[in-house]
């Protein structure tokens, strides 16, 4: 078959490998360039993690883990740093109970710690009295870029086609498939992935998707003192459940170490421009947290960018038919958290839209079941 996927970003470029690999004639429209940061998949690391205080997202990590170590082995390259992960919190935080049920439910080893415990192991870093830590060794992060990139350069390499700077401009269903609309004419193809993250309501208007865009910023602060504290092997990633400030540890690339705050930022109604810079109003809040966080870390900004969330209601995902076009599927895995799921989501996703049987009761995913 001829398959489109319109959009290549985490989700969108798993989904044409996936295509390609199974031997269809498989094209990738982009509106920008490949590894472009206009979008939510740029930058040099995600968080990836089994913690997740709903079970039903562990255990689809189970999932997901194996085709990360897949990407990995075929690209030859490190894409995923596994060097550990941990939440903490107050212990009556109930998050972190629910955590570790989730945990314990898809039998992935963790350790609870107490504050003094935690400060002991990881010296960067200041815990209060009654604190506790989830930490679980699977954790860590993923070169958020990188990965994409070599989801394209295989998709390439197993026969897909990849067409940067091509905005799809819309679809309609013709001759038992799709019809898609470019500035230089229209296409046909059988099947049509949409996997385009932020413009999804902009491209499919008629479907009315929940989905919200809002402007989203991380942050690199400079190191002061004590580099060696701030490498992977000292602190690994890190997670706030009572404030859901989250970060990492020094790259290797990137100077300096990167925090960010898991919240809806300002909603987005124009995409056609570049998301507002970052100014002092957005970067106050990081220095004041990371320094009650992080004595060795100075208030100077290394590096700073804007990101954009596709937020569903409930934070889920969704994944479904296109009300109205038989062919079409769309898929978006974002609400902040999708990146560590982009290749299972993308893969699921293209299992669908060429008809292959999932395995897996997706009924949360689909249009009208958001809560
Ligand atoms: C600041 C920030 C931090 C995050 N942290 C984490 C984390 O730690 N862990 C985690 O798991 N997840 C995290 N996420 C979420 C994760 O990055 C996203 O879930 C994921 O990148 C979404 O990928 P996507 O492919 O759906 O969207 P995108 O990357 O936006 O891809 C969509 C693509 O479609 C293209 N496109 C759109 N319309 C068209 C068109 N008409 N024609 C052609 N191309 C089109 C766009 O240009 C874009 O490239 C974070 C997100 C942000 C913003």
């Amino acid at each position: 078959m001829r398959i489109a996927v319109i959009g290549l970003g985490a989700v969108g470029s798993a989904a044409l490998r996936y295509v390609a690999s199974r031997g269809h004639q498989a094209v990738g429209f982009e509106q920008f360039e490949r590894g472009h940061t206009r979008g939510s998949s740029h930058g040099e690391s995600r968080i990836i993690r089994y913690a997740y205080p709903d079970p039903f997202y562990t255990h689809l990590m189970s999932l997901a883990y194996p085709l990360w170590d897949q990407l990995e082995e075929a690209a030859q390259q490190t894409l995923f740093v596994r060097r550990g992960m941990f939440f903490f919190g107050k212990s009556e935080n109930p998050e972190l109970r629910e955590i570790e049920d989730s945990l314990t439910q898809n039998q992935v080893p963790y350790e609870r710690w107490s504050a003094n415990q935690a400060q002991e192991r990881f010296p960067a870093m200041r815990f209060q009295p009654g604190e506790q830590v989830i930490y679980h060794q699977e954790g860590g992060y993923l070169r958020a870029t990188a990965c994409v990139l070599e989801n394209l350069r295989l998709a390439e390499a197993a026969g897909a086609v990849i067409r940067e700077h091509t905005s799809v401009l819309s679809l309609k269903s013709q001759a038992g498939g799709v019809l898609i609309r470019l500035e230089e004419g229209e296409e046909w193809f059988d099947r049509v992935l949409v996997s385009a993250g932020a413009w999804l309501p902009s491209l499919l208007p008629f479907v009315n998707l929940p989905l919200s865009v809002t402007r989203q910023t991380v942050f690199y602060l400079s190191i002061a003192n004590q580099a060696r504290l701030f490498e992977a092997d000292a602190l690994p990633v890190w997670i706030d459940a009572d404030t859901y400030w989250y970060g990492f540890p020094a790259d290797g690339v990137v100077p300096g170490v990167k925090l960010a705050r898991h919240q809806r930022g300002k909603p987005i109604s124009d995409l056609s421009q570049p998301a507002r810079p970052l100014d002092e109003s957005d970067w106050q809040p990081a220095i004041a947290y990371a320094s009650q966080r992080f004595p060795d870390l100075s208030d100077e900004l290394t590096e700073g960018y804007t990101c954009l969330y596709t937020n569903a209601p409930n934070d889920d995902f969704l994944m479904d038919r296109a009300p109205e076009l038989p062919h079409v599927h769309l898929v978006s895995a974002c609400s902040g958290h999708g990146f560590k799921f982009s290749v299972l989501m993308g893969q699921l996703a293209a299992q669908e839209t060429i008809g292959e049987p999932v395995g897996l009761d997706l009924s949360r995913f689909r249009l009208g079941t958001q809560r």
